[in-house]
């Protein structure tokens, strides 16, 4: 499955900013994905709990796509507009000549991961209880 590919080039990211930041989960991830990667929402979504599954770094986490819709500029007239997959013509004046400028990749927005205050514990002050009597 496509999805499964982007999706684990995903997660070796996420994975990697989070164990930098110091994090011990990760909370919520977000992606924008443009429908030119040919990547479905739902399978994306399947591929990120096949994948998280078992990750105890991604227990609970939450996974927000926003599709991008693909966007061209004209390269005779300089227009910048908006289409689907399949049909590519400038809608100003009518060239083939075009050049994709969004919608063709798969992005990381924002990782949301909860990094636990204690990190730096602070030294044990005075005595253990054990040795004062
Ligand atoms: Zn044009």
């Amino acid at each position: 499955m496509h999805e499964l590919g982007l999706m684990t080039g995903v997660l070796d990211a996420v994975t990697q900013s989070a164990v930098e930041a110091g994090a011990t989960k990760v909370l919520k991830v977000t992606l924008s994905v443009g429908e030119m990667t040919e990547a479905i929402e739902d399978c994306l979504t399947f591929a990120y709990e096949a994948l998280t599954e078992e990750n105890t770094l991604f227990s609970g986490s939450e996974l927000e796509i926003h599709m991008v819709k693909p966007r061209s500029r004209c390269l005779d007239c300089g227009l910048e507009f908006d289409h689907d997959r399949f049909h590519v013509t400038c809608p100003q004046c009518g060239s083939p000549a075009t050049q994709l400028i969004a919608g063709r990749d798969l992005r990381i927005d924002s990782i949301e991961v909860d990094i636990p205050d204690d990190a730096d514990p602070a030294p044990a002050k005075g005595a253990p209880a054990a040795e004062c009597a």
